[in-house]
């Protein structure tokens, strides 16, 4: 029986006889259905259509959909001494990159900032063994495979090593995950944000969005949340979801500035006064 992936976001579904009725990521209002209707894309049709390619991002491993594929994401390898963490996930899985990944110490875990990005993550555990893979527990409605290795975790933070810990700061999703990476930035610290924090174009500021396609906002407590999560974590360097979309230094004063710069924008401060 064939396995389905949705052509517009990349979530994979159970292997069925026919595709599933409807996608809920997409039916999902941060989310959109395909304008010409939900369309499917089985397992061999997605793997003739897309390879895996992978590079250096800023001094990590990633790799990622080409062409191009759904919501475009790239996956990033975290190396530590007993194996490679991963950083969200992507729609496909080949041989070719597991190979890759084999060469880079193997996967030990992975960790997935929210729904939008957990593409193809129960192949990718089945690759290595059934390895886990930590989805915040708020958000496993969004789970459209469900899978043993899965796991929902709870609360405000789950440690993964000495060196990575998964903070939730909500917003986006409600159990939105941003990564700290104590080590990383050549030991100044990183902080790796999915679209939870999105890194703008400038590539000086980031924005924070309940949906990005719908341009919905999020308010100013979710905002303070997540800027309360991150107050803590000590770092340098930001990387954002996609190839290039990253804050390589003084990320730390970036993030405060971009914070206080959303509040200014959505005060209702002028309205008050008239
Ligand atoms: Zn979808
Ligand atoms: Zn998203």
């Amino acid at each position: 029986m064939p396995s389905w992936t949705c052509e517009q976001c990349g979530a994979q579904f159970p292997d069925s006889a026919a595709p599933p009725a409807a996608c809920p990521v997409c039916e999902d209002e941060r989310q959109y259905v395909n304008w010409n209707g939900q369309t499917w894309l089985t397992r061999e049709e997605l793997a003739t259509r897309h390879k895996l390619a992978w590079c250096d991002d800023l001094g990590v491993a990633g790799f990622g959909l080409e062409p191009g594929f759904a919501i475009g994401q790239r996956a990033l390898l975290l190396p530590e001494a007993d194996g490679c963490v991963m950083w969200d996930c992507v729609p496909l899985l080949t041989r070719e990159a597991v190979e890759y990944v084999r060469s880079l110490g193997g996967l030990k875990a992975i960790a997935i900032s929210h729904p939008h990005y957990y593409g193809a993550v129960a192949d990718w555990s089945e690759a290595f063994g059934g390895v886990p893979a930590y989805l915040h527990g708020d958000d496993r409605g969004f789970v459209t495979r469900p899978h043993p290795a899965i796991v929902p975790w709870s609360g405000d933070s789950h440690r993964i090593s000495d060196d990575i810990l998964l903070v939730r700061t909500g917003g986006h999703f409600a159990g939105g995950t941003i990564l700290h990476w104590r080590t990383g930035a050549e030991g100044r610290g990183a902080l790796l944000t999915g679209d939870v924090a999105m890194v703008a174009m400038d590539r000086r500021s980031l924005s924070f969005m309940y949906s990005y396609p719908n341009y919905i906002p999020l308010n100013a407590s979710a905002v303070q949340r997540i800027a309360r999560a991150v107050a803590p974590l000590q770092f340098d360097r930001i990387y954002g979801a996609w190839w290039g979309r990253n804050i390589g230094r003084d990320a730390k004063a970036a993030f405060d500035a971009s914070v206080r710069r959303y509040l200014a924008a959505i005060s209702d401060h002028d309205a008050a006064i008239e």
